[in-house]
């Protein structure tokens, strides 16, 4: 069994630091206000009035754009893994009965008939399509039935859930807030919005509003860390990185207005890979020094893990 099923060995951490810059105004709404001397909806704020990201909502965007290319992924031919990104909005409690595995890598109720019955009970107490599944995986070895447990829950879930985390197993990957670089000056525009009758094609009556939407060149601190994740998991989680890096992914609200539009800088320098063979260097050297190419030269090595694990042999 894998070791990265869980957080009580330590495999590996990556710690990545960058900015985020904007090349176009960008917003990240806070709830409308109603007062009469501010715009109806106002730029998202931490406690000391400054402007941020969250990393909630970082995470959110970063998901939902790798799960949009690992779900066209696992339809092609070459792709042996059928299991790399579910549909993990709002996991229903139960299967709907033409639902196809990996629409779904694991319901509510499956989890629970995994956690309440015995690992070797599992082919007489568990029905449907869970129990074909239950009776693929190799329990041997593993012990006690937590173990088994645990085993299950991890090889059952598709490899995002896996990654960023479920109802039932912690993320691996960490956002930190993002805070707005130069808060105390950097301009933040009051623009009008108008919103549109459909049918009609033209301005709604009475409907004219207005928003926050910070000035364009806003850079925001980026840092994520990602801990026990195997070569290959880092090798999916880069396609998405390279996807922000190449400027893909607007975040923000007003997108369809041309709003949002950014791209990830990495600053490798520092940023900092620890495994298992620099482990011993990292914790007993004082002042621990990364070259920056030792992680600049990984990611290449991390998406060719990645595509190892998932293509048919040739
Ligand atoms: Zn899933």
């Amino acid at each position: 069994m894998t070791r990265n099923a869980d957080f009580s060995t330590f495999s590996s951490r990556l710690h990545l630091k960058g900015n985020l810059v904007f090349q176009t105004g960008m917003r990240i709404g806070a709830e409308g206000s109603n007062a009469v001397d501010q715009p109806d909806l106002p730029v998202l704020r931490d406690a000391l009035g400054r402007p941020y990201i969250p990393g909630s909502s970082f995470k959110g965007a970063f998901r939902s754009s790798l799960e949009a290319i690992l779900r066209t992924l696992q339809e092609h031919p070459n792709v042996q893994d059928r299991n790399l990104a579910c549909l993990s909005v709002g996991k229903p409690g139960k299967r709907a009965q033409d639902d196809p595995q990996p629409a779904l890598c694991l319901t509510q109720d499956e989890v629970k008939q995994i956690k309440q019955a015995r690992p070797d009970e599992w082919g007489r107490q568990v029905s449907g399509p869970l129990r074909d599944r239950l009776n693929s995986l190799d329990l041997s070895g593993l012990g006690s039935d937590d173990a088994c447990r645990d085993h299950a829950l991890y090889s059952l879930s598709c490899r995002t859930c896996r990654l960023f985390g479920s109802p039932w197993s912690a993320s691996k990957v960490l956002i930190r807030d993002m805070p707005l670089q130069d808060a105390d000056s950097w301009p933040v525009n009051i623009r009008d919005g108008v919103a549109i009758d459909r049918d009609a094609g033209r301005a709604a009556d009475k409907m004219k509003y207005q928003f926050e939407a910070l000035a364009p060149g806003a850079a925001f601190d980026f840092e994520m860390l990602i801990e026990n994740a195997s070569e290959a998991d880092l090798g999916l989680l880069w396609m998405a990185i390279a996807a922000f890096e190449r400027g893909e992914v607007p975040m923000g609200g007003a997108r369809s207005r041309g709003l949002g539009w950014c791209a990830l800088t990495l600053d490798w320098g520092s940023s900092k890979w620890v495994g298992a063979e620099n482990l011993l260097d990292f914790l007993f050297t004082p002042d621990y020094h990364q070259d920056a190419t030792v992680l600049s030269d990984k990611p290449a090595e991390w998406l060719a893990s990645f595509q190892r694990e998932i293509m048919r042999p040739a």
